[in-house]
């Protein structure tokens, strides 16, 4: 039986950038997954995916120019499926080119198979020709990560009735869709779909979506929905869905009203992927969702040389995230110092159009009871914006009121996920208002945005300053 000093369970970010940072310590690392290909959720049905679906969407609708041309404009008239799938078998294949060679030059060792655990340090492997391995492990790290959660009494059909993997194989671009959940995968489908011209309702049974979102973004995001008919149906869940003739599908929700559309996207959360690990031969356990307990600092489980790390343990279930916890995970199982992890980690939500939050939301620092002001710039008020045509996209900086210290960034609009790491270096770096002020931005960009934002938030607190002095 081999022996490996890391043996890693799910090839997905957390778990592949476990391996690599094994073996860059000199350590034996071997990764097991029931994938035919490396790469995970996040490379085969995830992130990857569905980003390059935005992308063509965007490119093939001329979204981005449609403030200049008008909402009809489009570079491609009669946009199909297979124009979606094109670009994505490309992106695809180049990923997993890079995993292999990343897994090939580090010496990382690969299984495909199923793998649960026999005892505490041996692992099963079930290979598809059904061979069956053993492998003996010094320490395991668990990243399973997640698939959709599929409810028995919804009809999954992969053509009328889909999940969010099946999505990505979709026969036609139904005219009509009812999107399940507003969660980051549901809204994020439904705003890309939308872009697509297809009729979009989303269904929630909580009053809003994506509370971790500061509210003065979600409402903007909100309003732009509305703007272009998609409907956001919050305070009532799908109770029934069901297939009906001629290829289409109805839902009843609890307040009993009943939507019908071509397609339904059922995107109401994830379940973690452990039922088939066999936990209970190393006395863990998961919970209801799948989902397994760690030390948040170090990644292990109950069992010290077990770790787990990814969505498989729960928020913030991110791929970005995933890649750090997995090689701090890495680091304190063969015993490398681990530095924890900076304070503030950036959350993107690639929607059409773009959030991104790092930091407090206005909220939570009222929650708090911190003395704050505030700063907005909406991009249509940078030369950029106007070149590029756009209309809206709004960015706000909190601050605290006592020693100017950026408290949170929160972007809604065009390149969100890409400007938010300005605002992040500023808040880890514990930077205030002044470096807003004070520094140079390029220009004409849309980073601008946080000149603007900064001055207005420098010039509120010059005059509540101020006003303080008078009084005091
Ligand atoms: C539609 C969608 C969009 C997303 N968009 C983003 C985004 O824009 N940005 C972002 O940061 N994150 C995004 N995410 C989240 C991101 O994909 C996940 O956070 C990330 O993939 C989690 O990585 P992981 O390491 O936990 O494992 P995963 O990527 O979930 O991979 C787990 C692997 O484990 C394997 N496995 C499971 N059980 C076994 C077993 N018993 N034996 C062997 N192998 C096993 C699976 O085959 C799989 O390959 C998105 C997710 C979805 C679904």
């Amino acid at each position: 039986m081999n022996s490996y000093d890391l043996v890693v369970i799910g090839s997905g970010p957390a778990g592949r950038r476990a391996a690599v940072q094994a073996a860059k310590l000199g350590k034996t690392a071997l990764v097991i997954d029931k994938g035919s290909q490396v790469g995970g959720v996040s490379v085969h049905t995830g992130t990857i995916p569905s980003k390059t679906m935005r992308e063509t969407v965007l490119n093939l609708t001329g979204w981005r120019e449609r403030g200049f041309y008008g909402r009809s404009y489009k570079v491609k008239q009669k946009i199909t499926a297979d124009d979606l799938r094109a670009r994505l078998i490309k992106t695809l294949d180049y990923e997993i080119d890079v995993l292999e060679w990343q897994f090939e030059r580090n010496r990382v060792e690969q299984i495909r198979g199923f793998a649960h655990f026999v005892d505490e340090h041996t692992i099963e492997i079930e290979k598809d020709t059904g061979e069956i391995q053993r492998v003996h492990a010094n320490a395991v790290l668990i990243s399973v990560g997640t698939r959709p959660y599929r409810p028995p009494n919804v009809p999954f059909d992969g053509k009328t009735v889909l999940d969010s993997d099946e999505l990505l194989n979709i026969p036609q671009i139904p005219r009509s869709m009812i999107v399940v959940g507003a969660g980051v995968i549901g809204i994020e489908y439904a705003t890309i779909f939308s872009a697509l011209d297809t009729q979009v309702i989303v269904v929630e049974p909580r009053d809003s979506m994506l509370d971790f979102i500061d509210r003065e973004i979600r409402d903007n995001f909100a309003a732009q929905l509305r703007d272009r008919n998609v409907k956001l149906l919050f305070g009532a869940g799908a109770d029934k869905v069901e297939k009906i003739a001629d290829g289409k599908a109805r839902v009843t929700l609890s307040n009993g009203r009943v939507l019908m559309a071509e397609s339904v996207l059922f995107a109401a959360g994830r379940q973690g992927a452990t039922d088939t690990l066999n936990l209970q031969a190393v006395g863990l356990e998961a919970d209801r969702r799948g989902r397994i307990k760690v030390d948040p600092i170090t990644f292990q489980t109950d069992v010290a040389h077990i770790y787990a790390a990814g969505d498989v343990i729960g928020f913030p279930a991110l791929a970005s995230t995933s890649m750090e916890q997995g090689r701090i995970a890495a680091r304190h199982a063969v015993g490398a110092e681990a530095e924890e992890p900076p304070q503030f980690f950036p959350y993107g939500i690639y929607a059409v159009p773009e959030m991104s939050t790092c930091g407090m939301t206005e909220e939570e620092i009222q929650e708090r009871g911190i003395a704050y002001e505030c700063g907005v710039a909406f991009f249509r008020e940078t030369s950029r914006g106007h070149i590029m045509g756009l209309q809206n996209g709004l960015l706000k900086m909190i601050f605290s009121l006592k020693t100017h210290r950026l408290l949170g960034v929160h972007i809604v609009g065009e390149g969100a996920t890409e400007l938010i790491h300005i605002g992040q270096a500023v808040l880890n770096l514990k930077g205030t208002v002044e470096y807003f002020v004070e520094n140079t931005f390029n220009y004409p960009t849309l980073a601008e945005a946080y000149k603007i934002a900064g001055l207005d938030a420098s010039n509120r607190i010059a005059m509540l300053e101020a006003a303080q002095q008078q009084q005091g």
